[in-house]
């Protein structure tokens, strides 16, 4: 399973930025999980955006979602999306609807949103769009996904993504606060991301380091060090974090 992190600034983007989006390929299978201000752009840059299979926000806050909305402009009105030649493109009758799925109340969310303009229908037209509860479990291709609720300032669903061909697990804990739920719900997992905060959330991470007396927590997915991952948090197995700060 491979994990591309799109976007990780706070709720403001970094210069050249994106906020929460974070991509994961596992044998033919896409999914985005988040899509922030920002992301769709940086989703562009490493895949065609027509080969997603899946979207999946963890929560209704603007920078976890609001990039669905060019996303659903270009499955909307790309020259390729029509059913009748368009420039060098041929018309399709199969144009691409990825699954959207999102915590209870998206589907209002997003008309409320693109309502603004009159365009309510827009993103639940562009994507096969289904909410989800703690108890759904989504297979998508080889790909499992578990939700548990966390603690934030708006329904929030920590995630928990499994290979079903064995090549790993990775739990995103979305903006949750430290919470001995998702402590539980992250056991054993190969990586976590979680939102860090120097003083708000060092406590979870040693929960977390705790819990899994195997250890597994690592790093070096991440990458480079010098990127705060507002939605993640690198933990090495000394309890160490390799972030920056906001900018
Ligand atoms: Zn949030």
């Amino acid at each position: 399973m491979r994990l591309t992190v799109l976007g990780k600034s706070p709720s403001w983007q970094d210069a050249g930025g994106a906020c929460s989006g974070y991509l994961l390929e596992e044998d033919g299978t896409a999914i985005l999980l988040d899509c922030g201000n920002g992301v769709f752009g940086k989703l562009r840059q490493r895949i065609d955006y027509v080969d997603v299979d899946a979207v999946v926000i963890s929560h209704l806050h603007a920078d976890h979602f609001l990039d669905l909305v060019p996303y659903s402009y270009a499955l909307t009105y790309a020259p390729r999306q029509q059913p009748v030649p368009v420039d060098r493109w041929p018309g399709t009758d199969n144009p691409a609807r990825p699954e959207l799925h999102g915590p209870p109340g998206a589907r209002e969310t997003f008309r409320k949103v693109v309502g603004c303009w009159g365009n309510n229908d827009l993103i639940e037209n562009a994507f096969d769009l289904t909410e989800y509860d703690e108890s759904s479990e989504l297979s998508i291709g080889p790909v499992r996904v578990t939700f548990q609720e966390v603690p934030h300032y708006t329904e929030t669903f920590a995630m928990r993504v499994s290979s079903q061909n064995g090549s790993g697990e990775i739990v995103y804990g979305a903006d949750s606060r430290p919470t001995e739920a998702l402590t539980r719900f992250a056991t054993g997992a190969d990586l976590i991301l979680v939102s860090y905060d120097p003083d708000q959330y060092y406590p979870v991470m040693h929960a977390l380091l705790k819990a899994d007396a195997a250890g597994r927590l690592r790093q070096d997915v991440l990458g480079d060090s010098n990127r705060r991952l507002s939605s993640a948090l690198a933990a090495r197995p000394d309890g160490t974090a390799a972030t920056s700060p906001k900018r």
